[in-house]
């Protein structure tokens, strides 16, 4: 059994992680973790109820888990992830908002422990796969923006999912200002952000759950690559496959597509 404990587990994504986790035969959820989770309970096996910790290390102290999934603020991750893997843990993270230098500390610090790191700033299937088309394309249409759409709690703009969409497309695309060459904003941000020339859009209203358009242009025509989850049961896939395929690995393994 892979034992799993849920960080961030009363949020919106860790609820549903802890209910898979429990779905799953080969896995055991060992505990459950969240900075809200003073006095609280979530549903446990066979009608139970199992208490939320507040305090990551001493949660991992009790209940040795194999794998920690966080999914909590990106504030807050690179602290949870010093504590993970300074006690020796793999972790299978979903929370965004890692710069490069976090991610490269974050390699260090899980090769010096012999731990592996799953960071995937999308776990839908259809994102990763929404990614790779989007690079085919851009190899014919180089002028591309990048529209992602979420929901209004959401803290870190632009998407990790834009943010790797536009790093994966600026490898096989050479970079290039976009736009006419005198352009200029009459309102700041109104081109949106600027990845090497590539443009991305950050909308944030309720009723978005998490999705993008990748937008291609050229003479005439226009390309769109859409991926638009419909609840948040299309991350667990990816989620659980992590759990998996991280153990036994050393260091970060950034992107869900290198598991596949
Ligand atoms: P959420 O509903 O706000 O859940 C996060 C939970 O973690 C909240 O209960 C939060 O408490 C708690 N928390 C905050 N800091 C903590 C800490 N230091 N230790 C333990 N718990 C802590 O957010 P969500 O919608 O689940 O999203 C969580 C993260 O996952 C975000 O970064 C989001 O962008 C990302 N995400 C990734 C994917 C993917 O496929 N990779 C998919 C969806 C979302 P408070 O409410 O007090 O802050």
């Amino acid at each position: 059994m892979i034992r799993v404990l849920v960080n961030g587990a009363l949020g919106r994504m860790g609820t549903e992680v802890c209910k898979t986790v429990m779905a799953q035969k080969d896995m055991d959820l060992s505990g459950v973790v969240d900075i809200n989770g003073a006095d609280k309970t979530i549903p446990y096996y066979d009608g139970g109820v199992l208490g939320v910790d507040t305090d990551l290390e001493n949660a991992i102290t009790c209940t040795r888990p194999d794998v920690v999934v966080d999914f909590t603020r990106p504030d807050a991750v690179m602290d949870n992830l010093r504590k993970i893997i300074g006690m020796g843990v793999n972790a299978v993270v979903g929370t965004t908002g890692f710069t490069k230098e976090n991610l490269e500390e974050i390699d260090k610090l899980a090769q010096e422990k012999g731990v592996g790191v799953l960071v995937a700033p999308n776990f839908a299937l259809g994102a990763v796969v929404m990614i790779k088309l989007a690079c085919e394309a851009a190899k014919y249409f180089p002028n591309v923006e990048i529209i992602e759409k979420h929901h209004d709690n959401k803290l870190d703009a632009p998407s990790g999912t834009a943010v790797l969409t536009a790093q994966k497309i600026a490898e096989v695309r050479t970079a290039m200002k976009q736009g006419h060459p005198d352009e200029k904003e009459t309102m700041p941000g109104a081109r949106g952000a600027d990845f090497e020339g590539m443009k991305i859009h950050s909308l944030r209203l309720p009723g978005y759950v998490a999705s993008q358009e990748v937008v291609f242009g050229s003479q005439g025509e226009t390309l769109k690559i859409i991926n638009d989850p419909i609840n948040r049961e299309c991350y667990m896939p990816g989620v659980m496959l992590g759990c998996r395929k991280i153990l036994g690995t050393k260091g970060l393994i950034y992107g869900l597509d290198k598991l596949l």
